[in-house]
């Protein structure tokens, strides 16, 4: 019996994992559109902020180890069309050209979802150059984590004020910037009850974190020319961003200038998983250090064969 899987986060690396497990004798194939088969997703606000060292540190298991529990790994390669009748998966290569057919018995699809992006004016065509990041994939983490590097910007609006958004207020403040939350429900942490979203937004701003709930992001502007090299945000509803993007040379005026002394670091985040014990993901450390230059997002292919 030979299963394809086709994705390699949490669903592609699961299913696999208890394939062997339940037939230990069936060929598995996992096919991956990225060179970061079982990473976790979960932890990419943590390698932002620091506490996760090293982006590799937020691997779940390394390649080694996933052939090593039977599985086959064909990273960087994108599944295009299945032939239900003929039980057969076409494939695309790193390159986008090479075609690939895969015959499979079994075919289980873990490619998870598509990050939305919001109706707002002038978003469309603005991306991680600009400044503007969607964050979902190891991709667009090396994206946030050039910007910031590259930049050193000293500010960031973040665009909803759910889980994810709350925990990248948490990791840009631990980084030292200066964190402008934006939601345009009434409270922040909409998916719980207001009580405990209004508890939550206390302590965002008794760290220093603006927060505009009930503000609907409506347009996006990149200035002409630079005044401030930041984000101008109004206490109204039915914001206009003027915004000029971080990437200006150093030196360019700061409205949102990084804040001196000890980072803040937002207590609710809760005690150390277990994970954290394992050596793929460190406790959280009490201050901001920066990510030293060695830890640099990679340019290429990151992940060898033999990591
Ligand atoms: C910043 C952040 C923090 C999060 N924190 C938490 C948390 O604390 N707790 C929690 O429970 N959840 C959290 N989540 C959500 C969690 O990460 C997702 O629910 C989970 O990753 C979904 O796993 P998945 O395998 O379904 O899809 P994904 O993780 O989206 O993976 C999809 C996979 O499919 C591959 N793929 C896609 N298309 C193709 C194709 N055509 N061919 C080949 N491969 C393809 C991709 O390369 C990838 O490997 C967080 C998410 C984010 C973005």
């Amino acid at each position: 019996m030979h299963m394809v899987a086709i994705g390699g986060s949490d669903a592609g690396i699961s299913a696999a994992l208890r394939a062997r497990e339940v037939a230990p004798g069936a060929e598995v194939t996992v096919v991956v559109a990225d060179a970061y088969p079982n990473f976790s997703i979960c932890g990419i606000p943590y390698y932002v902020s620091g506490e996760v060292t090293h982006w590799r540190n937020l691997a779940h298991r390394t390649y080694s180890d996933l052939e090593a529990a039977g599985m086959r790994l064909r990273l960087d390669t994108t599944a295009r069309k299945v032939d239900v009748a003929g039980r057969m998966l076409h494939l695309t290569g790193p390159d986008g050209a090479a075609e690939d057919a895969v015959p499979y018995d079994q075919l289980v699809i873990g490619t998870g979802a598509v990050p939305v992006r919001p109706p707002i004016v002038g978003l469309d065509g603005l991306g991680p150059a600009d400044g503007v990041h969607l964050l979902h994939s190891m991709d667009d983490t090396f994206a946030v984590m050039r910007t910031l590097e590259e930049t050193g910007t000293g500010s960031a609006v973040i665009v909803g004020a759910g889980y994810v958004g709350l925990e990248m207020a948490d990791a840009l403040s631990e980084r030292g910037l200066a964190v402008t939350q934006l939601e345009r429900l009434p409270e922040v942490l909409p998916t719980v009850d207001a009580g405990l979203g209004a508890l939550v937004r206390a302590q965002l701003e008794g760290h220093g974190v603006a927060v505009h709930a009930g503000t609907d992001v409506k347009r996006i502007d990149i200035a002409a020319t630079a005044i401030y090299h930041g984000m101008t945000v109004d206490e109204v509803s039915d914001l206009d961003l003027s915004y000029t993007p971080p990437l200006g040379s150093p030196g360019t005026p700061s409205r949102w200038a990084p804040r001196p002394g000890p980072a803040t670091r937002l207590p609710g985040n809760p005690p150390p998983h277990p994970l954290a014990q394992t050596p793929a993901v460190r406790p959280r450390r009490p201050r901001f250090h920066p990510v030293p230059a060695t830890h640099s997002p990679p340019r290429g292919p990151p992940l060898s064969r033999s990591s």
